[in-house]
């Protein structure tokens, strides 16, 4: 810290630098037995990639999918694994958007 209170430059310099240019690209994973349907994970995906299946659980729950052709337009913002009271989908990263 220098006497204004703002980081010195040196700990300034220690930031990682992301070019505005990529993005995350993320990989949905879904454990169709957990779901309850509740429609979280679908409704509140950011770039709104997610979508109910025709499938159906052994409890009878339509659970989630990716949309067709959305594949790789997942940010792996994590919204779905932290809203899904159910632990019943989750993303990870999968390197950068192409
Ligand atoms: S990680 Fe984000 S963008 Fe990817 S499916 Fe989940 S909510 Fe959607
Ligand atoms: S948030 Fe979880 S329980 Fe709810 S619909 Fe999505 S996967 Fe199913």
């Amino acid at each position: 810290m220098n006497e204004s209170g703002s980081p010195a430059p040196e700990s300034r310099s220690a930031a990682v630098v992301v070019p505005r240019t990529v993005r995350p690209l993320g990989r949905v994973y879904i454990i169709p037995e957990r779901c309850k349907e509740c429609k979280y994970c679908w409704t509140f995906c950011p770039p709104g990639i997610l979508e109910l299946s025709d499938e159906i659980n052994t409890a009878g729950y339509h659970h989630p999918r990716v949309k067709k052709g959305r594949e790789n337009d997942c940010v792996n913002c994590q919204m779905c694994t932290r809203i899904c009271p159910e632990f019943a989908i989750f993303a990870l990263q999968a390197g950068v958007a192409p």
